[in-house]
């Protein structure tokens, strides 16, 4: 037979939708989903077998091709139960990485979940001052504590940090140059380009110094007239080492003092503990960037702050309220939900110790190796037993903060390294991806890695299920 009798032959044979409606596979269904949804997947499956055959890349054998009304039931039933389930699902990050921006950064506390919860299914004093009656801020609600907590006069919370820099040039600096060192021109995981933010803001970038050293001299001659403030930007992704300078925030602010501008500082993950008990010291802290005298400064909610997507600006009360009466401030507003999750998380910085134990971030962070070697012991003698002729040991590794934070910050870990016998690791991930709940671990040298470090003890029993499904 020629290639199109074949398939002018094929497309005759294609089962009709209320053929397929009448399969057990789809039958089955029925009253579990709404017809109207498994109508929908049957004729998406038909749909997708004439389009196969009408394509110009016909499948290499079709004589195979099994187009039996069985056969594609059952792959409608697939579909319409793939379409039913929710697109946005918890998933088991099993990596390691505190802050992975592809898993949604910060989990967040249980006090957070409450807030977020208590706020959600009702109303709430967003705008409203319950003492007076009258019209209030929903800044309200966080700009006192943000400034207890920074030392900051005034605070404002927007969507994002990259919203909060963008508002803040826009501002403060539209039509006016903002001086910036070359070697904090970041880009952060593309979306976010400090060049492009500048521009679209409306300030005028004028880079200084070189990659790796800028000097005090760089910036005084860059000066002119046109000139609003200086910036500066945390090089919060990567870190630039050996034969180095760069200024402090608190030399900057003496430049630019010198000659009345103002001093915008971008910290990106803003950092309100004191890290030197872990021995990291390259962290800047909010505070002590205000106390260095910087005008204003910008950070993120859901970084190393752990709590809800949100950009934060503090600093001086006069130039925070320029900010909040410009127009664009609006588009970039945060809604009750973050209000509420990002009080509750504030909240818990009253009391380091508190924050520290509390913040999912901050408890990952802080494990300690030994019970992360234990923990992994037990999951991989647990995990011998349902897996048999795996190769299962644990590993020493490294765990990472992600999510543009502490580039260089190793933290030692240990990992259930898993060789499956049967298939590839990576086809291993991917069955575990794809399984419900899905679970995201990282392959080294042949292995699947679990890292428990990001995986909270009460997911131990989900993640073994998740893997002895995997291996069925
Ligand atoms: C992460 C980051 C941003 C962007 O913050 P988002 O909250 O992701 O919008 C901006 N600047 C720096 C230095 C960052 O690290």
């Amino acid at each position: 037979m020629t290639p199109v009798a074949e398939v002018r032959d094929l497309l005759r044979e294609l089962p009709a939708v209320d053929r397929l409606l009448r399969e057990p596979a789809l039958q089955e269904l029925e009253g579990a989903l709404p017809r109207q949804a498994l109508l929908e997947a049957a004729r998406q499956t038909v749909e997708s077998y004439r389009s196969l055959l009408l394509s110009p890349r016909l499948p290499e054998d079709l004589a195979k091709l099994d187009l039996s009304p069985g056969k594609l039931a059952a792959e409608a039933a697939r579909r319409a139960r793939r379409q039913a389930e929710f697109s946005l699902r918890p998933v088991i990050n099993a990596t390691g990485v505190i802050l992975h921006t592809n898993l949604g950064r910060a989990p967040l506390s249980g006090a957070a979940v409450e807030a977020l919860t208590r706020a959600a299914g009702g109303y709430c004093n967003l705008e409203m001052d319950l003492e007076s009656g009258e019209r209030g801020s929903r800044q309200a609600h966080l700009e006192s504590l943000l400034c207890r907590l920074t030392g900051a006069e005034a605070a404002l919370v927007v969507n994002n940090n990259a919203a909060a820099v963008f508002l803040s040039l826009h501002a403060l600096a539209f039509g006016k140059e903002v001086i910036v060192s070359r070697g904090q021109l970041v880009e952060i995981g593309g979306s976010f380009r400090l060049p492009e933010v500048m521009a679209a803001s409306g300030a005028r970038m004028v880079e200084v110094g070189t990659t790796n050293k800028c000097h005090r001299r760089d910036y005084e001659e860059a000066i002119t007239e046109a000139t609003a403030a200086l910036l500066k930007v945390h090089t919060s992704n990567y870190q630039i080492v050996g034969f180095t300078s760069s200024l402090s925030t608190a030399e900057l602010v003496s430049v630019a003092r010198a000659h009345g501008l103002l001093v915008i500082e971008d910290l990106g993950s803003g950092v309100l503990l004191d890290l030197s008990p872990f021995g990291i010291d390259s962290e800047p802290r909010v505070q002590d960037s205000i106390a260095a005298g910087a005008d204003l400064v910008t950070f993120s909610g859901d970084k190393l702050l752990g709590g809800p997507q949100a950009g934060i600006i503090v600093g001086r009360r006069a130039l925070v309220e320029r900010i909040r009466s410009n127009q664009l401030a609006r588009i970039v507003r945060v809604d009750k939900l973050t209000v509420a999750a990002l009080e509750a998380t504030l909240r818990l910085y009253l009391e380091p110790e508190k924050a520290l134990r509390e913040l999912p971030v901050w408890s990952a962070f802080c494990a300690d190796p030994g019970t992360l070697k234990r923990r992994a012991a037990s999951l991989a003698r647990r995990l011998k037993k349902v897996l048999p002729g795996d190769e299962i040991e644990v590993i020493p590794g490294v765990s990472r903060a992600g999510g543009g934070s502490l580039p260089l910050v190793e933290l030692p870990t240990f990992l259930v390294a898993i060789k499956p016998h049967r298939i590839s690791a990576g086809a291993l991930a991917e069955m575990l991806r794809r399984g419900e709940p899905p679970v995201i671990a990282r392959i080294s040298q042949d292995c699947l890695c679990l890292d428990l470090r990001t995986v909270p003890e009460s997911r131990e029993k989900c993640l073994l299920e998740a893997l002895s499904r995997a291996a069925r």
